[in-house]
Protein backbone atom coordinates (compact mmCIF):
# COMPACT_ATOMS: atom_id res chain seq x y z
CA UNK A 1 0.00 0.00 0.00
CA UNK A 2 1.67 3.79 -1.37
CA UNK A 3 -0.16 5.84 0.54
CA UNK A 4 -1.42 3.29 4.16
CA UNK A 5 -2.83 6.21 5.89
CA UNK A 6 -2.15 9.37 4.54
CA UNK A 7 -4.70 11.79 4.46
CA UNK A 8 -5.63 12.72 1.23
CA UNK A 9 -7.80 16.00 -0.15
CA UNK A 10 -9.11 16.00 -3.63
CA UNK A 11 -11.60 18.09 -5.03
CA UNK A 12 -14.06 17.36 -8.28
CA UNK A 13 -14.11 14.25 -6.53
CA UNK A 14 -17.34 13.23 -7.55
CA UNK A 15 -16.84 12.22 -10.75
CA UNK A 16 -14.53 11.67 -13.68
CA UNK A 17 -10.55 12.53 -12.86
CA UNK A 18 -11.31 13.14 -9.85
CA UNK A 19 -13.67 10.08 -8.63
CA UNK A 20 -10.65 7.77 -10.48
CA UNK A 21 -8.00 9.45 -8.46
CA UNK A 22 -10.07 8.72 -5.04
CA UNK A 23 -10.51 5.74 -5.66
CA UNK A 24 -6.83 4.72 -6.96
CA UNK A 25 -5.71 6.39 -3.58
CA UNK A 26 -8.29 4.20 -1.85
CA UNK A 27 -6.88 0.89 -3.41
CA UNK A 28 -3.24 2.34 -1.87
CA UNK A 29 -5.52 2.84 2.18
CA UNK A 30 -5.42 6.55 1.73
CA UNK A 31 -7.80 8.42 4.07
CA UNK A 32 -10.21 10.62 1.99
CA UNK A 33 -11.57 14.04 2.14
CA UNK A 34 -13.91 14.14 -0.91
CA UNK A 35 -14.95 17.55 -2.14
CA UNK A 36 -17.08 18.43 -5.15
CA UNK A 37 -19.92 20.69 -5.28
CA UNK A 38 -22.34 18.47 -6.44
CA UNK A 39 -22.72 16.48 -3.05
CA UNK A 40 -24.94 13.47 -4.58
CA UNK A 41 -21.98 13.25 -6.83
CA UNK A 42 -19.80 12.34 -3.56
CA UNK A 43 -22.15 9.55 -2.71
CA UNK A 44 -21.09 7.54 -5.05
CA UNK A 45 -17.36 7.70 -4.99
CA UNK A 46 -17.59 7.26 -1.03
CA UNK A 47 -19.66 4.29 -1.57
CA UNK A 48 -16.97 2.86 -4.39
CA UNK A 49 -13.72 4.42 -2.07
CA UNK A 50 -15.10 1.88 0.60
CA UNK A 51 -15.53 -1.05 -1.15
CA UNK A 52 -11.72 -0.12 -2.84
CA UNK A 53 -10.61 0.13 0.89
CA UNK A 54 -10.49 3.28 1.98
CA UNK A 55 -10.46 2.99 5.96
CA UNK A 56 -12.20 6.50 5.88
CA UNK A 57 -13.85 8.77 3.67
CA UNK A 58 -15.12 12.35 4.59
CA UNK A 59 -17.52 14.80 2.12
CA UNK A 60 -17.22 17.78 1.91
CA UNK A 61 -19.07 19.95 -0.34
CA UNK A 62 -17.96 23.29 -1.82
CA UNK A 63 -17.38 25.26 -4.70
CA UNK A 64 -13.30 25.31 -5.10
CA UNK A 65 -13.62 29.53 -6.56
CA UNK A 66 -15.06 30.57 -2.85
CA UNK A 67 -12.15 31.39 -0.81
CA UNK A 68 -14.68 31.37 2.34
CA UNK A 69 -16.09 27.68 1.02
CA UNK A 70 -12.31 26.48 0.26
CA UNK A 71 -11.21 27.68 3.76
CA UNK A 72 -14.35 25.94 5.53
CA UNK A 73 -13.16 22.72 3.75
CA UNK A 74 -9.50 22.44 4.49
CA UNK A 75 -11.12 23.47 8.50
CA UNK A 76 -13.61 20.55 8.66
CA UNK A 77 -10.46 18.20 7.27
CA UNK A 78 -8.13 19.15 9.94
CA UNK A 79 -10.72 19.09 12.28
CA UNK A 80 -11.54 15.57 11.38
CA UNK A 81 -7.85 13.78 10.51
CA UNK A 82 -5.23 16.76 11.72
CA UNK A 83 -3.70 16.54 9.25
CA UNK A 84 -3.49 16.56 4.92
CA UNK A 85 -1.12 15.18 3.54
CA UNK A 86 -1.70 15.15 -0.18
CA UNK A 87 -3.68 18.02 -1.94
CA UNK A 88 -4.95 17.09 -5.68
CA UNK A 89 -6.71 19.96 -7.44
CA UNK A 90 -9.08 18.54 -9.83
CA UNK A 91 -12.37 20.64 -10.37
CA UNK A 92 -12.37 22.14 -13.31
CA UNK A 93 -14.81 23.10 -16.17
CA UNK A 94 -14.72 24.04 -19.94
CA UNK A 95 -16.83 26.97 -21.37
CA UNK A 96 -15.28 27.43 -25.18
CA UNK A 97 -15.47 29.92 -27.38
CA UNK A 98 -13.65 32.11 -29.81
CA UNK A 99 -11.98 34.79 -28.73
CA UNK A 100 -13.49 37.13 -30.62
CA UNK A 101 -16.58 36.31 -29.10
CA UNK A 102 -15.89 35.03 -25.53
CA UNK A 103 -17.47 36.81 -22.66
CA UNK A 104 -15.60 38.09 -19.71
CA UNK A 105 -17.68 36.11 -17.61
CA UNK A 106 -16.85 33.10 -19.36
CA UNK A 107 -13.24 34.32 -19.36
CA UNK A 108 -13.68 34.69 -15.38
CA UNK A 109 -15.56 31.39 -14.82
CA UNK A 110 -12.92 29.18 -16.06
CA UNK A 111 -10.19 31.33 -14.64
CA UNK A 112 -11.34 30.99 -11.01
CA UNK A 113 -12.73 27.78 -11.02
CA UNK A 114 -9.66 26.14 -12.85
CA UNK A 115 -6.98 28.33 -11.66
CA UNK A 116 -7.59 30.27 -8.76
CA UNK A 117 -9.26 27.36 -6.93
CA UNK A 118 -5.58 25.68 -7.14
CA UNK A 119 -4.31 28.64 -5.63
CA UNK A 120 -7.20 29.32 -2.75
CA UNK A 121 -6.46 24.93 -2.10
CA UNK A 122 -2.85 25.39 -1.71
CA UNK A 123 -2.45 28.38 0.13
CA UNK A 124 -5.35 26.99 3.07
CA UNK A 125 -3.16 23.72 3.01
CA UNK A 126 0.09 24.96 3.01
CA UNK A 127 0.16 26.16 6.60
CA UNK A 128 -0.76 22.48 7.78
CA UNK A 129 1.57 20.76 5.54
CA UNK A 130 4.94 22.89 6.46
CA UNK A 131 3.64 22.34 10.18
CA UNK A 132 4.19 18.97 9.42
CA UNK A 133 7.12 19.66 7.32
CA UNK A 134 5.70 17.52 4.95
CA UNK A 135 3.61 16.92 2.06
CA UNK A 136 2.79 16.97 -1.88
CA UNK A 137 0.32 19.02 -3.55
CA UNK A 138 -0.66 17.94 -7.18
CA UNK A 139 -2.69 20.12 -9.73
CA UNK A 140 -4.56 17.96 -12.67
CA UNK A 141 -3.81 21.10 -15.63
CA UNK A 142 -3.84 19.68 -19.34
CA UNK A 143 -1.71 19.20 -22.89
CA UNK A 144 -3.88 22.50 -23.76
CA UNK A 145 -2.28 24.40 -21.16
CA UNK A 146 0.97 23.63 -22.92
CA UNK A 147 0.18 23.92 -26.38
CA UNK A 148 -3.01 26.09 -26.56
CA UNK A 149 -6.25 25.62 -28.59
CA UNK A 150 -8.59 27.07 -30.83
CA UNK A 151 -12.02 28.00 -29.07
CA UNK A 152 -10.22 27.50 -25.78
CA UNK A 153 -8.35 30.90 -24.97
CA UNK A 154 -9.72 30.67 -21.80
CA UNK A 155 -8.86 27.07 -20.76
CA UNK A 156 -5.62 27.12 -21.82
CA UNK A 157 -4.77 30.40 -20.01
CA UNK A 158 -6.13 28.39 -16.72
CA UNK A 159 -4.26 25.14 -17.57
CA UNK A 160 -0.86 26.86 -18.23
CA UNK A 161 -1.37 29.44 -15.11
CA UNK A 162 -1.77 26.19 -13.24
CA UNK A 163 1.70 24.71 -14.10
CA UNK A 164 3.18 28.01 -13.73
CA UNK A 165 1.66 28.11 -10.27
CA UNK A 166 3.14 24.57 -9.64
CA UNK A 167 6.84 25.42 -10.19
CA UNK A 168 5.92 28.77 -8.21
CA UNK A 169 4.83 26.28 -5.11
CA UNK A 170 7.20 24.01 -5.90
CA UNK A 171 10.23 26.11 -5.95
CA UNK A 172 8.47 28.15 -2.43
CA UNK A 173 7.79 25.43 -0.28
CA UNK A 174 10.65 22.50 -1.15
CA UNK A 175 12.69 23.72 2.13
CA UNK A 176 9.69 22.36 3.92
CA UNK A 177 9.43 19.44 2.42
CA UNK A 178 6.67 20.12 0.49
CA UNK A 179 6.41 18.50 -3.07
CA UNK A 180 4.55 19.83 -6.13
CA UNK A 181 3.61 18.61 -9.84
CA UNK A 182 1.58 18.48 -11.98
CA UNK A 183 -0.40 16.27 -14.80
CA UNK A 184 -1.22 17.50 -17.89
CA UNK A 185 -3.71 15.03 -19.63
CA UNK A 186 -4.91 14.35 -22.86
CA UNK A 187 -8.49 13.47 -23.90
CA UNK A 188 -9.42 11.66 -21.42
CA UNK A 189 -12.49 9.86 -21.29
CA UNK A 190 -15.00 11.47 -19.27
CA UNK A 191 -18.21 13.62 -19.07
CA UNK A 192 -16.39 16.87 -20.18
CA UNK A 193 -15.10 15.17 -23.34
CA UNK A 194 -18.81 12.59 -23.75
CA UNK A 195 -19.81 16.51 -25.13
CA UNK A 196 -17.85 16.65 -28.28
CA UNK A 197 -18.89 15.32 -31.37
CA UNK A 198 -18.07 12.04 -32.47
CA UNK A 199 -16.58 12.58 -35.83
CA UNK A 200 -14.57 14.90 -33.77
CA UNK A 201 -13.34 12.43 -31.55
CA UNK A 202 -12.81 10.08 -33.97
CA UNK A 203 -10.25 12.38 -35.51
CA UNK A 204 -8.66 12.90 -32.45
CA UNK A 205 -7.66 8.94 -32.08
CA UNK A 206 -5.91 9.34 -35.58
CA UNK A 207 -3.65 11.82 -34.10
CA UNK A 208 -3.14 10.37 -30.87
CA UNK A 209 0.18 7.90 -31.02
CA UNK A 210 -1.86 5.28 -29.26
CA UNK A 211 -5.06 5.50 -31.15
CA UNK A 212 -7.17 5.76 -28.57
CA UNK A 213 -8.52 8.09 -25.81
CA UNK A 214 -7.26 8.09 -22.09
CA UNK A 215 -9.02 6.64 -19.55
CA UNK A 216 -9.37 8.42 -15.94
CA UNK A 217 -7.32 5.12 -14.57
CA UNK A 218 -4.94 6.19 -16.88
CA UNK A 219 -3.65 9.74 -14.80
CA UNK A 220 -4.75 8.51 -11.50
CA UNK A 221 -2.27 6.00 -11.81
CA UNK A 222 0.07 8.71 -12.37
CA UNK A 223 -1.22 10.80 -9.44
CA UNK A 224 -0.52 7.61 -7.57
CA UNK A 225 3.05 7.95 -7.92
CA UNK A 226 3.14 11.52 -7.44
CA UNK A 227 1.67 11.67 -4.29
CA UNK A 228 3.74 8.81 -3.35
CA UNK A 229 7.24 8.52 -1.62
CA UNK A 230 7.93 6.83 -4.91
CA UNK A 231 8.19 10.33 -6.48
CA UNK A 232 10.24 11.52 -3.08
CA UNK A 233 12.48 13.09 -5.40
CA UNK A 234 10.47 15.02 -7.67
CA UNK A 235 9.09 18.30 -7.62
CA UNK A 236 7.79 21.15 -9.82
CA UNK A 237 7.48 19.41 -13.04
CA UNK A 238 4.43 18.37 -15.19
CA UNK A 239 4.00 14.84 -16.63
CA UNK A 240 1.89 14.53 -19.48
CA UNK A 241 -0.53 11.56 -19.72
CA UNK A 242 -2.14 11.92 -23.55
CA UNK A 243 -0.87 8.87 -25.21
CA UNK A 244 1.48 10.35 -27.49
CA UNK A 245 -0.31 13.29 -28.99
CA UNK A 246 1.73 16.21 -28.54
CA UNK A 247 5.32 15.48 -28.87
P1 LIG B 1 -15.88 16.18 -15.13
O1 LIG B 1 -16.75 17.28 -15.64
O2 LIG B 1 -16.27 14.76 -15.36
O3 LIG B 1 -15.64 16.36 -13.56
C1 LIG B 1 -15.39 17.62 -12.99
C2 LIG B 1 -15.82 17.59 -11.53
O4 LIG B 1 -15.55 18.89 -10.99
C3 LIG B 1 -17.32 17.33 -11.36
O5 LIG B 1 -17.54 16.38 -10.34
C4 LIG B 1 -17.88 18.69 -10.99
O6 LIG B 1 -19.04 18.65 -10.17
C5 LIG B 1 -16.69 19.33 -10.27
N1 LIG B 1 -16.77 20.78 -10.31
C6 LIG B 1 -17.03 21.58 -11.37
N2 LIG B 1 -17.09 22.86 -10.99
C7 LIG B 1 -16.86 22.89 -9.66
C8 LIG B 1 -16.80 23.92 -8.68
N3 LIG B 1 -17.00 25.20 -9.02
N4 LIG B 1 -16.54 23.58 -7.41
C9 LIG B 1 -16.35 22.28 -7.05
N5 LIG B 1 -16.41 21.27 -7.92
C10 LIG B 1 -16.66 21.56 -9.21
O7 LIG B 1 -14.44 16.50 -15.75
P2 LIG B 1 -13.11 15.61 -15.89
O8 LIG B 1 -12.95 15.29 -17.32
O9 LIG B 1 -13.07 14.54 -14.88
O10 LIG B 1 -12.03 16.73 -15.55
C11 LIG B 1 -11.39 16.83 -14.30
C12 LIG B 1 -10.19 17.76 -14.45
O11 LIG B 1 -9.30 17.25 -15.41
C13 LIG B 1 -10.56 19.18 -14.91
O12 LIG B 1 -9.76 20.13 -14.25
C14 LIG B 1 -10.22 19.14 -16.37
O13 LIG B 1 -9.91 20.42 -16.88
C15 LIG B 1 -9.01 18.23 -16.37
N6 LIG B 1 -8.74 17.62 -17.67
C16 LIG B 1 -9.65 16.80 -18.27
C17 LIG B 1 -9.36 16.25 -19.51
C18 LIG B 1 -10.31 15.34 -20.22
O14 LIG B 1 -10.03 15.02 -21.38
N7 LIG B 1 -11.38 14.89 -19.62
C19 LIG B 1 -8.13 16.56 -20.12
C20 LIG B 1 -7.25 17.40 -19.48
C21 LIG B 1 -7.55 17.91 -18.24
Amino acid sequence: MMLKDKVALVTGAGRGIGQAIALAFAKEGAILVLSDLKTEFLTETEALAKQAGSPKCLLTQANVANGDEVDQVVKIALDTFERIDILVNVAGITKDGLLATMSEQDWDDVLSINLKSAFLFTKACARPMMKQRSGAVINIASIIGIAGNAGQANYAASKGGMIALTKSTAKELAKRNIRANAIAPGFIKTKMTDKLPPDLVEKMKEQIGLKRLGEPQDVANVAVFLASEASAYVTGQTIVVDGGLVL
